[in-house]
């Protein structure tokens, strides 16, 4: 999308990983063989955190990250996400409902986010429930209750499982709307339950709710004291501003909560290009999606606003903020075999990352997490596969072939069950180091608020 400059561009990056550390600029600099001893001793600190920002790239596996280096930054250049100063690698496994103690060893993103929300493993499909259709409590919820603020931003429908995991628990993904509820019965209001996932977020009430889903927010409630009201007026009886487009995110206030929903379905995509055949493509190169509603705001535009609004509310109280932020169709291009979809998601989701570190560098006792729920199909390849590919000509000259061949071409491409990368910066960050498991990440983001 942009000329060649990788070079300058890594010298910028590695400026701020410099800062974000306190070591000498040349410990990082570009292909200098250099010693991170010094560096990775200061980076590692435990001690509680005020703030802790979560990045999630939905689908965001190894592939997923250098295919979109490759064709933004180079191969020797370095995104934002790759610039946090500790990385480990974390297994994502999911659990059989019918036997827990058998794994499932391909997740979905609903038990991916059971995990690293709750700490408790589960089925595919569960939202915060363990195997037995119990709810357990979020990280997000323990937070507010204990004082910080929250909030909770995805550029998939806001009922999507990564998203609902923070603020709901049904035992079916798919209830993500009171007209919804037909895999969750005993979820429904109208049985007794705490309802879809669309009316138990904006009960949780994280201060900001950032995404799409607006047609689950526009089903009727049908039973218990918000029976005939949409959601969206439940909501706006709880005390939130609803906003649907750019500007109106950008006026809204920081005095009361915000629930932002820009589309009936997932937001737009950032970029288009080429679809993969079996026998490739030219090189080609990817281009700005015109399709894409102006009014929608990006992912960077929906992180700023959301970091804003929660640094403005806890500016002079004791506690500080948890922030989820997902880039939700790096997955969702993946399984539609759209390698410049997948990448331009990729690229949104690294300025949202950068927006994090911006903020962490002016706040030291932020811990930011980036990381993944779980790997993906795409692989970077050097010509026609067995299953579809297409050549992508990168900034800096290079022709990246990328494979998609975990299903037929009609089909929607699969998860893999690799491990993927947890990288942090800040306040108990250590933890992510070494091979550990997504549950663990619950622990530590616990650990680091003080939760207990
Ligand atoms: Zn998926």
């Amino acid at each position: 999308m942009r000329s060649p400059r990788s070079h300058r561009r890594h010298a910028v990056i590695g400026l701020a990983t410099a800062a974000l550390v306190g070591t000498p600029l040349v410990a990082l600099a570009a292909g200098a063989h250099s010693d991170h001893t010094q560096a990775a001793r200061q980076a590692i600190q435990g001690g509680k955190a005020r703030n802790v920002i979560l990045l999630i790239g939905d689908g965001m596996g190894d592939s997923e990250i250098t295919s979109a280096r490759n064709y933004q930054v180079g191969a020797a250049g370095r995104l934002a996400l790759d610039t946090l100063p500790l990385s480990g690698a974390y297994t994502t496994y999911a659990v059989r409902k019918d036997n827990p103690t058998i794994p499932d060893y391909v997740t979905d993103s609903a038990a991916s986010g059971t995990g690293w929300s709750t700490g408790h493993k589960s089925y595919n499909g569960a939202i915060s429930v363990t195997p037995d259709g119990k709810p357990v409590p979020t990280i997000l919820e323990l937070a507010k209750k204990a004082g910080f603020r929250t909030g909770d931003v995805t550029t998939a429908e806001l009922q999507d499982a990564t998203p609902a995991v923070l603020g709901s628990h049904v035992v079916s993904r798919d209830c993500k709307g009171p007209q919804s509820m037909t895999a969750c019965p005993t979820n429904a209001t109208e049985n007794g339950g705490a309802g879809s996932i669309a009316e138990q977020l904006v009960r949780t009430a994280p201060d900001v709710l950032l995404g799409g889903g607006k047609q689950y927010f526009d089903q009727t409630v049908q039973a218990g004291r918000f029976a005939g009201l949409s959601v969206l007026q439940q909501a706006q009886v709880g005390g939130y501003q609803v906003v649907t487009d750019a500007a109106g995110l950008a006026a809204a206030k920081p005095n009361a909560p915000i629930l932002g929903t820009f589309a009936k379905n997932n937001m737009d995509l950032e970029w288009v290009g080429p679809t993969p055949t079996k026998t490739g493509t030219a090189p080609s190169r990817c281009e700005v999606n015109a399709a894409r509603t102006a009014s929608q705001p990006h992912l960077v535009d929906m992180a700023s606003k959301a970091l804003q609004v929660l640094d403005r509310q806890t500016r002079t109280s004791r506690k500080g903020f948890f922030l989820q932020i997902e880039g939700a169709s790096i997955d969702k291009q993946d399984h539609a075999a759209n390698p410049c979809g997948q990448i331009g998601e990729t690229i949104a989701f690294d300025a949202a990352v950068k927006k994090a570190l911006d903020y962490q560098r002016s706040h030291r006792d932020t811990l930011v997490v980036v990381t993944a729920d779980h790997g993906h199909t795409s692989q970077i390849v050097e010509g026609p596969t067995e299953g579809v590919t297409a050549t992508l000509r990168t900034n800096e000259g290079g022709d990246l072939t990328i494979s998609y061949a975990t299903a037929p071409i009609t089909g929607s491409q699969q998860h893999t069950g690799t491990e993927v990368r947890i990288a942090a910066g800040g306040p108990q960050a250590a933890n992510v180091l070494g091979v550990t498991d997504q549950t663990e990440l619950f622990f530590t983001m616990r650990r680091a608020l003080g939760l207990g």
